[in-house]
C-alpha cells in the first residue's frame, strides 16, 4: 500500500515538476497561453490516467485512485480550459478501460463537472490555501458520494471513505506543499525580474567591476549615455576609457576601494564611442555578492557634463567678478581696495623672509592746473598713459602698481633696496617726463612730471606696513617741498 501511495505521489511530483520546466520561460506564474493551458490539461489527463491504473490498495477489498490530484494540480496552473481538458481525458479513459457502466458514466460526469468547476475555483480572487483546500473538499465530497451510492452499504461505506479521505488528504498535503515551494520560487523570479527591470530603466549607469577594474556588467543605460554596446565593454578595462589626466587619481581610488573598503565618490572624464568625453560621477564601493568568487566593485555612475560646464562658467564669473572689483575703471590697475590687501601680505612676506620692502607713492605735479588748461577729459587720458608707464617700468613680475586715488600712484617693490627703490623711483620720473605731455602754464615744468616719496624697511614686530606707507607719503610730501618732479627717499636727509 505504501508502496503504491508513493508510486502515485511520485507521479505527480514529476508531473509537477516536468509542467514547472516546460512553463518555466513564461513570465508569470499561472498566466499562460492558451496553447500552454491546453498543454498542461492533456498533461493531467495522462496524470490522471495513471493514478486510475496505479490505484492503491489500502486492503483486500478497498483500492482508492488519486485522480483528483491531477485534476487539482491542472486547475492550479492552467485554470478552466487544463482542469476542463483534464477531466474530459480521465472521463474518457474511464469508459475505454472499465467498460461503459453506470459507475463510469457517473465518474465521466464528475470528471467533466468538476474539472469546469475547479477551473472555475481557481480563477477566483482568493488566498491559495483556500483555494487548494475548496478544490480538493468539493472533489472528495462529490467522489464520496457517488462511493456511498454504489457501495450502498453503511459500514462498508464508511470504511472505504475513511480510508479514501485519510489517503487523499496526505497526497493533497504533500501536493501542497509542492506547489507552495514552486510558488515561492516562481515569486523570487518575479523579484529578480522586477529587479532587472528597475535596474535597466535607471538613467544612471550601473556597472560591477573586477579588482583591475575590468568592467563585468554594464546596465542597459550604459549604451545610452556613451554609445558603447555592453559587448564593447565587459572584459575591457575601465581605465581605457578614461581620460590620461584622471588616471592617476582613479587609480588611487581604486586602491581604496579595494584595499581600504572605502566608499568613494569619483568625477573623472570617460571618452564616449565618438571620442568625446563626458564629465561622470561614479560612487563605487566593494560589493559583497555571494554569487561570485572574487570581491567586485559595484559602481553607480551619472553623466554630470552639463554641470560641470555650469559649474566652470561659474567660476570664470567668479574670478572675472574678484579681477574687476580690485580693479580700477579708468586705469585697469589695481585699485586701492586690492593695495590694501596686497600691502599686508608682502609685508608679512618680508617678515617671514627678512626682506627688505620698499614701496613709492607717485603725485603727478601741478595736476589741477593740467585739468584747468586742458579740460577733464585730457586729464583722464594722461592718467591713463601715466598708468601704462608704470607698468611699463616695472621688471619683475613681484612689482606692483596700483591707483591710490586721484592722481595718486603706489608700487610696491618686494626685496628691494633704498637704492634699487631709488633707481626705479627714478627710472620712472624721466619715463613720464619724456612723455613730454604739454603742461603749459605748470610752474615746474611745461610738461607732465611726477614727484616720488620712497621708504624701504625690513619689517619687523614692532613696525607694521602703515609705518612704511606714512614715511613713504612724508617722502613724497619733501619731494613737492623741494621743487617736484624728483625722487627723495625716506632715509636721505
Ligand atoms: P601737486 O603738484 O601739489 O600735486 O598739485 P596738484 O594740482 O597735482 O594737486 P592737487 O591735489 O591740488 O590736485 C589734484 C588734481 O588732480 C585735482 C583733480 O582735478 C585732479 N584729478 C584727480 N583725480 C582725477 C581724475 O580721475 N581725472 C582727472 N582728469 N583729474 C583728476
Ligand atoms: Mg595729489
Ligand atoms: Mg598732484
Amino acid at each position: 500500500m505504501v508502496i503504491d501511495f508513493v508510486n502515485n505521489i511520485g507521479a505527480s511530483v514529476a508531473f509537477v515538476f516536468l509542467l514547472t520546466l516546460m512553463l518555466q520561460k513564461q513570465e508569470s506564474f499561472g498566466n499562460y497561453e492558451k496553447k500552454h493551458k491546453v498543454i498542461i490539461g492533456l498533461g493531467g489527463g495522462l496524470l490522471g490516467i495513471f493514478l486510475m491504473l496505479s490505484t492503491v490498495e489500502v486492503a483486500e477489498w478497498v483500492i482508492v485512485d488519486l485522480r483528483h490530484l491531477a485534476l487539482v494540480i491542472s486547475a492550479v496552473y492552467g485554470g478552466m480550459i487544463a482542469s476542463a481538458v483534464t477531466g474530459l481525458i480521465i472521463g474518457l479513459a474511464r469508459f475505454f478501460l472499465f467498460g461503459i457502466s453506470a459507475a463510469s458514466t457517473s465518474a465521466l460526469t464528475i470528471a467533466l463537472v468538476m474539472g469546469l468547476f475547479l477551473g472555475w475555483i481557481s480563477n477566483l480572487r482568493m488566498v491559495f490555501v483556500k483555494k487548494y483546500f475548496i478544490m480538493n473538499a468539493s472533489y472528495l465530497a462529490a467522489s464520496s458520494l457517488a462511493i456511498a451510492y454504489f457501495v450502498n452499504n453503511l459500514s462498508h461505506s464508511v470504511k472505504i471513505l475513511s480510508y479514501y479521505l485519510g489517503i487523499s488528504a496526505m497526497a493533497g498535503l504533500l501536493i501542497y506543499y509542492l506547489l507552495m515551494y514552486i510558488q515561492d520560487n516562481e515569486k523570487d523570479k518575479d523579484k529578480i525580474l522586477y529587479y532587472k527591470y528597475m535596474i535597466n530603466s535607471m538613467i544612471d549607469m550601473i556597472s560591477t567591476h573586477d579588482q583591475k577594474g575590468n568592467f563585468k556588467y554594464v546596465s542597459p543605460s550604459f549604451k545610452k549615455i556613451t554609445g558603447y554596446e555592453k559587448e564593447e565593454l565587459i572584459g575591457q578595462s575601465s581605465f581605457d576609457f578614461y581620460h590620461p589626466d584622471d588616471l592617476e587619481s582613479l587609480s588611487k581610488s581604486l586602491h581604496a576601494v579595494i584595499n581600504e573598503d572605502y566608499e568613494v565618490t569619483v568625477q573623472y572624464r570617460f571618452r564616449k564611442k565618438d571620442g568625446n568625453y563626458l564629465w561622470i560621477e561614479t560612487l563605487a564601493k566593494k560589493a559583497d555578492l555571494r554569487i561570485s568568487d572574487e570581491e567586485e566593485i559595484i559602481a553607480a555612475s551619472r553623466d554630470v557634463t552639463i554641470r560641470k560646464e555650469l559649474e566652470s562658467q561659474l567660476l570664470n564669473l567668479n574670478n572675472k567678478l574678484e579681477e574687476l572689483s580690485n580693479l580700477d575703471g579708468l586705469t585697469g590697475l589695481h585699485n586701492r581696495r586690492s593695495f590694501d590687501y596686497k600691502i599686508e601680505e608682502e609685508w608679512n612676506r618680508a617678515k617671514r623672509q627678512k626682506n627688505e620692502l620698499s614701496i613709492l607713492f607717485i603725485d603727478i605735479d601741478d595736476f589741477k592746473i593740467f585739468n584747468d588748461s586742458y579740460g577733464h577729459q585730457e586729464g583722464d587720458l594722461c592718467l591713463q598713459k601715466i598708468a601704462e608707464i608704470l607698468m611699463l617700468s616695472l621688471k619683475r613680475t613681484s612689482d606692483y602698481v596700483a591707483r591710490y586715488g586721484g592722481e595718486e600712484f603706489v608700487v610696491i617693490l618686494p626685496e628691494t633696496d633704498q637704492e634699487g627703490a631709488i633707481e626705479i623711483g627714478e627710472r620712472i620720473r624721466k619715463a613720464v617726463e619724456d612723455l613730454s605731455i604739454s603742461n603749459e602754464r605748470s610752474e615746474t615744468k611745461a610738461v607732465i612730471t611726477v614727484s616720488l616719496g620712497a621708504a624701504t624697511k625690513v619689517p619687523n614686530h614692532e613696525n607694521s606696513f602703515l609705518n612704511l606707507i606714512n614715511k613713504a607719503d612724508q617722502a613724497l610730501y619733501r619731494a613737492k617741498k623741494s621743487g617736484k618732479n624728483r625722487v627723495v627717499h625716506y632715509n636721505e636727509k
